[in-house]
């Protein structure tokens, strides 16, 4: 299996050295050169089997020989073991016809855990061969950063740094990266707020004396390994509810566009998925760009689903690369004036495309809370803000095709924007109830490179 990037100026990669660069050198992104098809028999035959088994088969073609299959099967199923549930990705019906998807079961209890669970795996078998070390440097609003950590901890190749804006993340998602207490990873508070943090990560990439020196490496959501782990969770839900034989239609609480996107390649490889919605909260740079086909970036406003306050939609690109026709240059192009002048247009053609592809709808702070509120009365259902919006969204596009909303953070991730709407506060799943008795650990520094490449050059085990 081959790789290349969106602006087509980048070497092609197979899948390990995909994994391992993250970012393609022309600034792109990449993706798969062909997405392997799987026919009507075989989805079918996905039915009755275990999370892991589905997605064994289902991520099999895409992984090529990086590595065996028994290797591979066995990476899969160490992923997923510290899952809380045995359904890993279980659902639940909301109402007629719409169902809840509910990805909060992990060790961090956001969806981030089915992908990052599973990279880590897949990095420390990759670099165990190899005989290679790598740093990894993110930054995070919360659960990314939360959700890294959990994985490489404690992992022999790989020392990890997660910079946080300090005083910026809720009290759960700072614990769940200060209190593990592996050597290899390191909870950075960094004076600023998330741009800050994502700034300076940006500039270590780019001082290429250091980032050789330290092996840099990148697992922020434009890693296809990422996508391509949350590919396995839309079809597991579709064949629950009668695909192939059924289409299925799938709303996503969407930031990054990084899960949805996983939503669209499960379709192009033959998952009868009739709707893709888009559902953004006042933060709706996605929704106005479908709407009008001007993406335009409009600065941040905080909310109550901090997760998908985002200015710039990193995976959107993946999408208009296939609208464009899969013309690198084209997307190459937007991505300058996106840089240049804060936004571009989108041709007739690309947003016909995109909108075939794509539904979309957004929700205000107001009709979140009011849809926590609403689905826990009528269902018992505690929602996070960020299921909220897409619950909200999904209710919209009601049919009589199967609806699956997915649940992307659980409720006691959030607990303030919570018991706000429903006035109680949601208690942490039983195995992790100790969290706020555990020692902290963590270093503050000032918004200076030089003192955070020191303080990582410092710190890693060589
Ligand atoms: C990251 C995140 C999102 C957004 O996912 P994208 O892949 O960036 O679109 C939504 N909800 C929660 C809880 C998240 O952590």
């Amino acid at each position: 299996m081959q790789y290349i990037s969106t602006r087509g100026a980048a070497p092609v990669l197979d899948f390990e050295a995909t994994m391992l660069t993250g970012l393609a050198r022309d600034g792109g992104l990449y993706l798969p050169a062909h997405v392997p098809p799987m026919t009507q028999g075989e989805i079918a035959a996905l039915a009755g089997l275990s999370y892991e088994d589905q997605a064994y088969t289902i991520m099999r073609p895409f992984v090529g020989n990086t590595f065996d299959d028994e290797e591979f099967r066995a990476l899969i199923a160490k992923a997923y073991a510290g899952f809380g549930h045995p359904a890993r990705a279980p659902l639940k019906q909301l109402a007629d016809n719409h169902f809840l998807l509910e990805l909060f079961h992990g060790p961090t209890l956001a969806f981030k855990d089915f992908a990052m669970q599973l990279i880590g795996q897949l990095f420390q078998a990759a670099l165990a061969r190899s005989g290679d070390r790598v740093t990894i440097v993110g930054a995070t609003s919360g659960d990314t950063g939360s959700a890294a950590i959990e994985a490489f901890r404690g992992l022999d190749n790989v020392d990890v740094f997660i910079l946080y804006p300090h005083g910026r993340v809720s009290e759960v998602q700072r614990r769940q990266m200060t209190t593990p207490s592996e050597a290899n990873v390191h909870a950075l508070a960094i004076d600023g707020d998330f741009d800050t943090c994502q700034a300076l990560v940006k500039d270590m990439f780019n001082d290429f004396a250091f980032r050789d020196e330290v092996r840099l490496a990148g697992v922020n959501s434009i890693n296809w390994a990422r996508v391509l782990a949350q590919v396995v969770y839309y079809f597991s839900a579709a064949v629950s509810l009668g695909a192939p034989h059924r289409p299925v239609s799938f709303t996503v609480p969407t930031g990054n566009f990084g899960d949805i996107f996983a939503g669209y390649i499960a379709r192009a490889m033959g998952l009868p998925i009739e709707k893709l919605i888009v559902a953004t909260n006042h933060n709706d740079i996605l929704h106005r760009a479908l709407s009008s086909g001007g993406y335009v970036t409009d600065g941040v406003k905080p909310s109550i689903s901090p997760s998908m306050d985002i200015q710039v939609s990193s995976n959107f690109e993946r999408a208009l690369f296939d609208a464009y026709g899969r013309d690198g240059a084209a997307v190459a192009h937007s991505m300058d004036e996106l840089k240049s002048a804060g936004g571009f247009h989108i041709s007739q053609g690309a947003l016909e495309f995109l909108r075939e592809a794509f539904a979309s709808g957004r929700a205000s702070e107001e009709e979140t809370s009011a849809t926590i509120a609403r689905t826990a009365l009528a269902t018992g259902e505690t929602l996070c803000p960020h299921s909220a919006v897409g619950v909200h969204v999904a209710e919209t596009f009601l049919s009589a095709t199967p609806m699956v909303t997915l649940a992307t953070a659980h409720p006691a991730k959030f607990p303030d924007a919570v018991e706000a709407a429903t006035g109680k506060r949601p208690p942490l799943p039983e195995r992790m109830a100790d969290l706020f008795e555990r020692p902290e650990r963590v270093t503050r520094l000032a918004n200076d490179l030089s003192t955070l490449e020191a303080h990582i050059k410092g710190h890693i085990r060589t």
